[in-house]
């Protein structure tokens, strides 16, 4: 059964990835649909985000964000954030990259999660060579293969202007836009209710560390996928359902989408 058909089901609430291993998830019954094991990439504010939101909506995956464990960090209190997550969150802050050893150990302290039986859609990670590396050894040492790594594409004025209109939900991290997904009611979650805020990492100021980062360290993964055949290009212009589509055509054609 291919996603599109299959009915929305309730989006996982992710504990043992956002929260840690310890966590169980109380995640939707699985359906008998088949895995997507997807990377997505893409410079931020490309709508990779939204785009693992609508996919884990439809799909049985889970949307695997690194970014949102920093910012979910965020909220423990002093005392429950380990001295490196701490330090993550400074970089953060700045627009920078967080280590690469941060990041790989929190990915494999989770790493249930990649061998979760719906899948899972990683947003924000690989984001360098050596994470790239470790994914694939890690991936390897379960036997679970990436079914496709998709590259949402966009010029670089049309990224700044998302990010600069770019609004999340403080309670259910949902995203939205002022000017191309306003909610119903303005600073308001129609899903939950929580207060919408701009992320501190999409300021300007920021928003150039970022831009920087990505063009040095993670555009370069383009070249590490494409020779694999893994890689999908897809339009990132429009409203995030038509780039849903472009992305399920897509998986289509290349018979992911079973
Ligand atoms: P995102 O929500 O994916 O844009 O991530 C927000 C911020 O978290 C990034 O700007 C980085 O500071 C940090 N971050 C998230 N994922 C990674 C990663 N895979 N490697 C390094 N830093 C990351």
């Amino acid at each position: 059964m291919c996603a599109e058909d299959a009915n929305v089901h309730v989006t996982s609430d992710r504990a043992a990835w956002l929260v840690g291993p310890s966590n169980k998830c109380s995640n939707p019954a699985p359906q008998p649909v088949r895995p997507y094991r997807l990377v997505l990439l893409g410079a931020p504010g490309v709508g990779k985000g939204t785009q693992a939101e609508l996919l884990s909506q439809q799909t049985a995956a889970c949307h695997l964000s690194t970014g949102d464990i920093f910012r979910a960090a965020k909220s423990l209190d002093a005392c429950r954030c380990t001295p490196a997550m701490t330090a993550a969150m400074d970089y953060m802050h700045r627009g920078d990259l967080v280590p690469d050893e941060t990041v790989l150990a929190i990915l494999r302290e989770r790493g249930k999660c990649l061998r979760c039986s719906g899948g899972f859609l990683l947003d924000g990670f690989p984001r360098t060579l050596a994470q790239a590396q470790a994914l694939d050894g890690l991936l390897a040492t379960m036997n679970v293969k990436l079914d496709a790594v998709i590259d949402y594409r966009l010029p670089m004025d049309e990224i700044i202007s998302r990010l600069s209109g770019r609004r999340t939900c403080v309670k259910c991290r949902a995203v939205y836009h002022v000017e191309t997904r306003p909610p119903q009611v303005e600073n308001t979650c129609d899903t939950c209710g929580g207060e919408l805020v701009q992320r501190e990492d999409d300021r300007p100021e920021s928003v150039r560390v970022r831009m920087s980062a990505y063009l040095h360290s993670t555009a370069p993964l383009i070249e590490f996928y494409q020779p694999r055949g893994l890689l999908i290009t897809v339009d990132a212009h429009g409203s995030p359902w038509e780039i849903f589509g472009r992305t399920m055509r897509e998986l289509r054609v290349r018979e992911i989408c079973g």
